[in-house]
């Protein structure tokens, strides 16, 4: 990537326009969704939060700011599938969902995906008088669209045109940012894809980060969506849709979560790491949000679909992989990247890319991540299907091609 100052400046920088970021700061829910709604159906992913009590300490905090909750039923714990997306979508045009209820997806990045996919799809299936303007009511009892036809590369090219349910995202997991992003990823697995749909009328309209939601997150989850965010921080960065905002973004973001994650790991209710790894998936996903992804990630949904690996431990798995493919393209980007992931200075561009190639090794050695397929229960003669599944978005953004025969290859040695 050649230097910022010998390259034209043009983008586009889309984002939320409500973060709200701070220890315990989910007590201003309230006052937050008052703003914007009357109603607010609120999904809750973690049943673990549930018994917490979370719901109904939200449940308080919404009518004491006049806001009647609805509970959305807990959706499965796995991440979202069209079925799911689909159910969610017809239980909220029953309930007559309209533009002056919410959502609140209160969950890690399976849940606010669900929420922003049925938000999306309540005001964009059929049933919507197609002249209806932002306020008509939404029709129960027809059957909406199914999210299939609206997903990249397996749809019917519907798009998202009126501007979803309004949503509030609440992550509870901190890795894959997708509080602030604009697509939600829907699997399926027989046929086995895993796609999004993408609109920027997708971005929730308010993010909460209470970083205080993550401290019960279990340390191998802890490993794993951390390596997804630290993994979508570098891949935007290398990306060849690369922006200057997100550039920014990243290199603070991996400065905190390269030490953090594995504090995190270690002592789950330290307050400053669980702070620093919510503020890094945040701005991993502002970043991924504009610049796109690369072969980790394009690889990483191939291994969800067609082996069911959950998504942060597939990245944390292709990050070191990806490095190695991208080390001859990217040395400078890699370079640059070099004191925020490895905390030193180098003595040339070519030691410095070296040594972030060797960090994120290190580091994931000691997070415990595997290094073979067969460790996550990958079989070889899978390898045709995760070729096949690796193509879309993510991968397009990688900064070389990347051949059918070369990945095969590359993931043919990790056995
Ligand atoms: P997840 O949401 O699937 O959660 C993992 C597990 O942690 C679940 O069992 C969940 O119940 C539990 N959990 C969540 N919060 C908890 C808490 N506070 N305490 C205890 N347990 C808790 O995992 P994830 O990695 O956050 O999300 C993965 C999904 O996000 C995948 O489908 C992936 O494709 C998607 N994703 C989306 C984007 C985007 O931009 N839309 C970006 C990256 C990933």
């Amino acid at each position: 990537m050649p230097a910022l100052a010998a390259q034209p400046i043009v983008y586009d920088f889309v984002s939320p326009s409500t973060i709200v970021f701070g220890w315990g700061r989910r007590v201003e829910v309230g006052r937050l969704a008052s703003r914007i709604a009357r109603r607010a159906f609120v999904v809750c992913g973690s049943r673990t939060l549930e018994q917490s009590g979370l719901p109904q300490q939200f449940d308080n905090l919404l009518r004491q700011a006049g806001v009647e909750p609805i509970h959305v039923p807990r959706p499965a714990s796995h991440e979202p599938e069209v079925s799911d997306v689909d159910n969610l979508t017809r239980w909220l045009i029953d309930r007559g969902a309209t533009d002056s209820d919410c959502l609140i997806a209160v969950g890690g990045g399976s849940t606010i995906d669900l929420a922003k996919a049925a938000a999306a799809l309540a005001t964009n299936s059929a049933g919507v008088p197609p002249s209806g303007g932002s306020s008509d009511r939404l029709k129960p009892g027809l059957q909406p669209t199914s999210v299939r036809e609206f997903l990249e590369g397996v749809g019917s090219g519907r798009t998202i045109t009126r501007p979803p349910l309004p949503l509030i995202a609440i992550p509870t997991t901190a890795g894959t940012g997708s509080e602030a992003t604009k697509n939600a990823v829907i699997s399926s697995y027989d046929p086995p894809f895993k796609k999004s749909l993408r609109s920027d009328l997708m971005l929730p309209r308010v993010v909460l980060v209470d970083p205080e939601l993550t401290v019960s997150v279990p340390p191998h989850i802890t490993a794993w969506t951390g390596m997804d965010a630290i993994t979508q921080l570098i891949e935007s960065y290398v990306s060849c849709r690369s922006q200057p905002i997100p550039r920014t973004l990243a290199m603070q973001g991996l400065e905190l979560a390269i030490p953090a994650v594995v504090e995190a790991v270690r002592d789950g209710s330290s307050r400053s790491a669980r702070e620093r790894m919510s503020h890094a998936a945040l701005l991993s996903g502002l970043s991924l949000a504009n610049s796109g992804l690369g072969l980790a990630h394009g690889v990483a949904a191939a291994l969800g679909s067609c082996a069911k690996v959950p998504h942060g431990l597939a990245c944390a798995v292709m990050l070191r992989v990806a490095l190695r493919v991208n080390r001859s393209v990217c040395t400078e980007s890699f370079a640059s990247l070099a004191p925020a992931i490895t905390n030193r200075t180098h003595a040339s561009t070519d030691t410095a890319a070296d040594a972030v190639v060797a960090r994120i090794d290190e580091l994931c050695h000691d997070l415990g991540i595997p290094r073979r397929l067969s460790e996550l229960g990958v079989r070889p003669d899978q390898i045709p299907d995760l070729v096949a599944g690796s193509h879309g978005n993510s991968l397009s953004g990688n900064p070389r091609e990347i051949s059918d025969a070369e990945l095969r290859e590359t993931l043919e040695q990790m056995f």
